[in-house]
């Protein structure tokens, strides 16, 4: 009899450790998701206060950059989180640090069981962003990232359309900016000064800007 009763305790010891240890691992309240302001980024009913968060890990293309502008599939990105968590209830999980520099909040999001970070890396609507300290789940969303590149999916499917064989660029050797072959630019310059690249990282790692005009 004796054996048993010590058998019940640990099983339901157990079965309280399990429950306390999922608690803990992924917060146990609910956010109500007030509205997206990018593919990364949302806002949400934090304790009665507007609070935003940053997704960690993970950096879609930007489409409300002040310099930048529309990057490509931005507005996708955009839509897709929008479509998933508006007006949904979320949960936070934060790694090493609550807070970036700016105030956000930084955090894993749960929507149901799945997290949203992981979800827009696999669908390529998000690149990876690792910042340390908060690395917890990094080489796994870079796993996440080669096979959703190696599709083709999402963001990753542009560079595809366009391999860099068929794109070439026009570097000016004076002016150290380089164009599309369409360019004005490429028309008006002088053939000595004329230098062709295969891709755009070779004229930016030549040390070449990118003209304003074309925006290559
Ligand atoms: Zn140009």
């Amino acid at each position: 009899m004796r054996k048993f009763k010590f058998l019940r305790l640990g099983i339901v010891l157990a079965l309280i450790l399990f429950l306390a240890g999922c608690g803990g691992e992924k917060g146990q309240e609910l956010y109500e998701v007030l509205r997206v302001i990018d593919g990364d980024t949302i806002v949400i009913d934090y304790n009665g206060k507007e609070e935003k968060v940053r997704m960690i890990g993970v950096d879609t293309p930007e489409t409300k950059h002040p310099r930048k502008g529309v990057e490509f599939y931005g507005k996708e990105a955009s839509e897709f989180t929008r479509n998933l968590l508006e007006g949904e209830k979320v949960k936070l999980v934060f790694d090493v640090q609550e807070r970036d520099k700016y105030g956000r909040l930084l955090a894993y999001v749960y929507k149901d069981d799945v997290m949203v970070n992981e979800l827009l890396i696999k669908e390529g609507y998000a690149r990876v962003l690792t910042i340390p300290p908060n690395v917890k789940y990094a080489d796994r969303f870079l796993e996440e990232e080669r096979k959703a590149r190696e599709e083709g999916c999402g963001l990753w499917g542009h560079e595809k359309e366009v391999p860099d064989k068929e794109q070439v660029y026009i570097g000016n050797k004076n002016s150290k900016k380089f164009h599309l072959p369409s360019c004005e630019g490429v028309a008006k310059m002088k053939e000595e000064n004329k230098v062709q690249f295969e891709s755009r990282d070779e004229a930016v790692d030549a040390g070449y800007a990118p003209c304003s005009l074309c925006n290559p």
